[in-house]
C-alpha cells in the first residue's frame, strides 16, 4: 500500500497546482489501499500567510481530496505541521555535522551575494565557495563576512548520486547541487531537510510533485543515503500550462488560484474531473465524464504526459454544465441559493422569499447553465422586489409597431387567466393573441418577455410569469406602456 502526501505552503491561496498533485496522491493511495496524507510546510517563516493553511484544507475537501491523516486529523504521526516539528530535526543535523556531511557556515548574505556576483562575473558556477568548511568559529570570525549565527550546509561529494528513477519519466538525471543550506539562522530548517526527515518518519513511500523539484532531487538521494534511510519512489508532475505554454501561476492567471473555482462556481466534481483529463486525455472511445473512482480504476504512472498540460477553461466549462445537469434540481436549487446568497452578500439570513424564486427558477434556467454563477444574471429579474423593470437597448429594438396593442391585449388576457401557470398563460395567449389577433408567436410573445425582463433573451416566457405572479406581470406590462 502507498502512503502518499501532499505538502503544500501555507504561503497564500492555495494553487490549483497542489490539488492537482494530492489528486493524484489520493488516486494512488485508494488504489494500493494505502492513505494519503496534508503535510503543512510552514518553515519559511517570512512568507506565512495567515488563513492560508485552512483555506488548504478546505479546497481539499470541497474537492473530495480529504485526507486521512492531517494537522486537523491528526493521525499516527502527527504533528502535520512542520513548524511543531522542530525537535524532530535538530538530532538529524546533529548527526550530519558529527558525521562529517555537513558544516556550519558564518558567511554574511552580503558576502554570499558578493562571491556570486564575482564568479558570476568570471563564468564559473556560482556554487558555494566553502569559505566556512573545516573553520572554527574562531578562525571565521577573523575573516570579513562573518555573522555570529550560523547556518548549516551539506556538504556536496563530488561523487553525489544525479540519476535516479521517476514513476513517470524512468531514468533522470539532475544537475549537480550546491551546499544546501539545510539549518536556517532562525533555527528552522529548510524546506529540503523537512521534507527529507518528515518524508521519513511519516513512512511516506511515494513522492508525488511538481517537476521544479526534480533539480532537488539529488540533495534529498544524499540525505536518505546519509541517514541510513529507505529511498521513496519519486513521481514529477508536469507543470500545468496557460494557453501560451507558460507555467500557470498565481500572479498571471486567476485559475491558478484554488479559490477562484469555487467563486466562479464551479461544481467540485467538474474541476475534479478536468485535472483528471489534464494528466492524460482519455483514450479513444472512453468517456470524459469520469468519475474519481473510475479514475483510480484506470490510473497508471506510466499514462501520465510528462509535457505540461495546457489548462483550457474551455473543456472544464463544459463538463461543468455536464455535472450541473447531472444534479437533482432540489440539489441545483440549494447550491443556487448559497451561492447567490454569498456572491451578493445577503447574509446568513437572506429573504426567503428570495429564496423560493430561485428554487422555482431553478429548473428553467437548469438546462443552459455554464456556472452557478451565471444563474444570477439570468434570474435577478424573477427577484426584484419592485416591478420597475430596467429595459435593454437590444429589447426595446423588439418592439414592433404594433407592440402597444399587442401589450394591452396580452394584459386583458393575463387579467382572467385562470389558473396563472405556464400552461394556462401559454394556451391562452395562443387562443386570444396570436389566433385571434392573427399574428405571428414571436410578434405576439416578445413585448411581454421585454415587459417582464427587459431583455430580448431571457429564461422561458411563460414559466416566468408563473414565478412572477398575476400582479407583477400585470405591473410590468403597465410600467412599459407608461
Ligand atoms: P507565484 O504565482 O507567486 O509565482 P506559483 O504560482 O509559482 O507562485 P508557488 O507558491 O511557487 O506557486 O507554488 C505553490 C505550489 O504549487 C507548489 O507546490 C508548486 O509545485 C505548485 N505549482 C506551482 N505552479 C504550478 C504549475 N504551473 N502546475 C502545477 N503545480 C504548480
Ligand atoms: N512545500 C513544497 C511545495 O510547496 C513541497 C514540495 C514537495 O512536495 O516535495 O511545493
Amino acid at each position: 500500500p502507498a502512503r502518499t502526501r501532499v505538502a503544500p505552503s501555507p504561503t497564500g491561496d492555495p494553487h490549483v497546482g497542489t490539488a492537482y498533485m494530492a489528486l493524484f496522491d489520493k488516486a494512488w493511495a485508494v488504489r494500493t489501499g494505502g492513505q494519503f496524507v496534508l503535510r503543512i510546510e510552514d518553515t519559511d517563516r517570512n512568507r506565512l500567510v495567515p488563513g492560508s493553511e485552512q483555506q488548504i484544507v478546505d479546497s481539499l475537501n470541497w474537492l473530495g481530496l480529504t485526507p486521512d491523516e492531517s494537522p486537523e486529523q491528526g493521525g499516527p504521526y502527527a504533528p502535520y505541521t512542520q513548524s511543531q516539528r522542530l525537535d524532530t530535526y535538530r538530532p538529524v543535523v546533529d548527526k550530519l555535522l558529527a558525521s562529517g556531511h555537513a558544516y556550519h557556515c558564518w558567511c554574511s548574505q552580503e558576502r554570499l551575494a558578493a562571491m556570486r556576483e564575482e564568479k558570476a562575473a568570471k563564468k564559473q558556477d556560482t556554487r558555494y565557495d566553502r569559505l566556512c568548511y573545516g573553520m572554527t568559529k574562531e578562525e571565521r570570525a577573523k575573516l570579513p563576512g562573518f555573522t555570529e549565527t550560523p547556518v548549516v550546509r551539506m556538504y556536496i561529494p563530488d561523487d553525489a548520486p544525479l540519476v535516479f528513477h521517476d514513476l513517470i519519466r524512468g531514468e533522470v538525471k539532475a544537475p549537480f547541487p550546491d551546499d544546501q543550506v539545510i539549518l536556517k539562522a532562525d533555527g528552522f530548517p529548510t524546506y529540503h531537510l523537512a521534507v527529507v526527515v518528515d518524508d521519513h518518519e511519516m513512512k511516506i513511500n511515494t513522492v508525488v510533485r511538481g517537476e521544479e523539484w526534480i533539480s532537488s532531487t539529488p540533495k534529498h538521494l544524499l540525505l536518505y543515503k546519509w541517514l541510513g534511510w529507505e529511498l521513496p519512489a519519486f513521481a514529477h508532475m508536469p507543470l500545468l500550462r496557460n494557453t501560451d505554454h507558460s507555467k500557470i501561476s498565481k500572479r498571471k492567471n486567476p485559475a491558478a488560484r484554488l479559490m477562484w473555482f469555487k467563486e466562479q462556481g464551479y461544481l467540485p466534481q467538474a474541476l475534479r474531473n478536468f485535472l483528471q483529463l489534464l494528466a492524460y486525455p482519455p483514450a479513444e472511445g472512453d468517456q470524459e465524464l469520469e468519475s474519481f473512482a473510475d479514475f483510480v480504476g484506470n490510473f497508471a504512472w506510466s499514462k501520465v504526459n510528462t509535457v505540461g498540460p495546457v489548462f483550457d477553461t474551455k473543456k472544464l466549462d463544459w463538463l461543468n454544465g455536464q455535472y450541473i445537469r447531472e444534479l437533482s434540481d432540489s440539489d441545483l436549487a440549494d447550491q443556487l441559493v448559497d451561492f447567490i446568497a454569498a456572491s451578493r452578500q445577503w447574509g446568513d439570513d437572506p429573504d426567503p422569499s428570495w429564496a423560493e424564486v430561485i428554487r422555482r427558477a431553478t429548473p428553467i434556467i437548469k438546462p443552459r447553465l455554464v456556472k452557478l454563477s451565471d444563474a444570477w444574471d439570468q434570474i435577478a429579474f424573477l427577484v426584484e422586489a419592485d416591478d420597475s423593470v430596467y429595459i435593454e437597448d437590444t429589447a426595446r429594438a423588439q418592439l414592433k409597431d404594433n407592440a402597444g396593442e399587442v401589450l394591452d391585449a396580452t394584459a386583458k388576457v393575463l387579467a382572467t387567466v385562470e389558473p396563472f401557470t405556464a400552461d394556462a398563460i401559454q394556451q391562452a395567449l395562443r387562443d386570444e393573441l396570436v389566433d385571434a389577433m392573427g399574428i405571428k408567436p414571436r410578434q405576439a410573445f416578445a413585448p411581454l418577455r421585454v415587459a417582464t425582463s427587459g431583455r430580448k433573451v431571457s429564461p422561458p416566457l411563460f414559466e416566468s410569469c408563473e414565478i412572477l405572479g398575476r400582479a407583477s406581470v400585470l405591473a410590468r406590462i403597465a410600467g412599459l406602456r407608461e
